[in-house]
């Protein structure tokens, strides 16, 4: 463990340290931030005492993106939730906007301290150790994904920044400098786009020498077709990492053993689970699924009380023979990617799961393609599903097999083309498993 003292803490240990740490929070926010001075004054809690402490967190109001966007039209650049000194922000980092106006993410030297600690415990979790050349395939700026690079520092490796879209000098990199030490930290989508690349070019891709990689940034490092194609062809273990620009760089990280990432943001961070329709909180029961909702805890420069993740995930609390003793966590999708079919709630990344016990006749590509937008969606729901890279034509019957899998499994009825390999797009950075184009608004 990078942090044993902190990683292997008992959970009731942790809880009183979150406690007092709530606690100081709270009156730095009724002190320092405005947004939230108001927004609790609104809620009926007048001063620090009232908020009381952490057990009673369930009780406070949440806080979504949309509020935090609002907040910095309302008072530009930084918004009523800067509690810091400006003079004190080390980086402003900024959202890529896809889900609406990019919004700046203020950072002062302590809360870059504290991602970087959150990711070398994430990665050392995932086998990375000091001293490992890691190739890393995200830009260093303007997003907050560009802070894990302070925890790399941290931990400890050999940094070889490559950044998006140069596979060719990634490829070089490896075989210049990996020498069987190699680590990556990537999207799973761009590891399999690497996987193709190698073929395309005639590049054996064990002799890489990858022996650790870390994806992040969407669901399907979990998604058991990506990780066994990923890890057969590197000869490599594949882990995944989870975090959230307000909030922090790799806030999970799987271990060795896998089954879900492990916390790694004690300390720092207040995780609480909740149902996504009725807010309330869900205990972190071994089984339970519900959305994850942060709250910093030692943040200076922007800190969010209770932030709706949109994140859902299923959680593993079964002891982990690593001795971290966090629950672990699955993510299987986000609230905005979730579709219902007829009533029935349908996570793209459900689908992707599905398709591994269809391998190698089906390579692990497709994308849903509804008739109409929006969530809900009526039977048949289309899906495009590519033939492996091995199969020339689609087998007789193979659409019917799948479609009737994800009936039995899933309970929603689909109408399934195959498509040849290599048809779909390959996203490098994001995958997009549901595809609007085809679709009346
Ligand atoms: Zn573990």
């Amino acid at each position: 463990m990078f942090d044993p003292e902190v990683e292997a803490r008992s959970l009731d240990d942790q809880f009183k340290r979150d406690d007092a740490a709530f606690r100081r929070q709270i009156s730095y926010l009724f002190e320092r931030s405005p947004f939230y001075a108001r927004k609790l004054k609104e809620a009926g809690f007048e001063n620090p005492e009232s908020v009381g402490g952490i057990d009673r967190i369930a009780e406070l109001p949440a806080t979504d993106k949309d509020e935090i966007r609002a907040s910095q039209q309302q008072a530009p650049p930084f918004g009523e939730h800067l509690a810091a000194d400006p003079a004190d922000i080390m980086r402003v980092f900024s959202t890529s906007g896809t889900t609406g106006t990019p919004t700046y993410i203020a950072a002062t030297r302590n809360d870059i301290e504290r991602w970087a600690t959150n990711t070398a415990r994430s990665y050392y979790a995932s086998g990375f150790r000091p001293g490992q050349r890691l190739v890393v395939t995200f830009n260093a700026g303007p997003f907050v994904a560009g802070g894990a690079y302070f925890g790399f520092d941290k931990l400890g490796a050999t940094v070889i920044p490559i950044g998006l879209g140069n596979t060719e000098r990634l490829v070089s990199a490896m075989q210049n400098l990996g020498a069987g030490n190699a680590g990556l930290s990537s999207t799973p989508s761009y590891a399999l786009h690497l996987i193709d690349w190698c073929a395309e070019h005639g590049i054996d891709t064990k002799s890489l020498g990858l022996r650790n990689l870390s994806v992040a940034g969407e669901p399907g490092g979990a998604d058991p077709l990506i990780r066994g194609r990923v890890e057969a062809a590197f000869d490599c273990v594949m882990r995944e990492a989870m975090g959230i620009g307000d909030i922090s760089t790799s806030i999970w990280g799987e271990c060795e053993h896998g089954g879900g990432m492990h916390f790694s943001a004690r300390d720092n961070t207040f995780v609480e689970l909740v149902d996504p329709e009725t807010r309330e909180p869900i205990p972190w029961k071994d089984g339970a699924e519900g959305e994850l909702v942060y709250t910093a805890l030692e943040r200076e420069a922007m800190p969010l009380l209770r932030l709706n993740s949109r994140d859902h995930v299923v959680v593993n609390a079964e002891p982990c023979p690593c001795g971290r003793t966090s629950p672990r966590i699955r993510c299987i999708g986000r609230t905005d990617d979730m579709l219902i079919v007829r009533g029935v709630n349908l996570f793209p990344t459900a689908v992707g799961a599905l398709l591994k016990e269809f391998l190698p006749e089906v390579g692990g590509f497709f994308r849903i393609v509804p008739r109409k937008r929006g969530v809900a969606q009526s039977p048949p729901l289309p899906v495009s599903v590519e033939l492996g890279p091995d199969v020339p034509a689609a087998p007789d019957g193979l659409a019917e097999r799948i479609a009737a899998a994800i009936r039995s499994k899933l309970v929603v009825t689909t109408e399934v083309t195959l498509v040849p390999y290599g048809s779909l797009p390959r996203d490098e950075y994001k995958a997009k498993l549901v595809d609007y184009s085809q679709a009346e608004d």
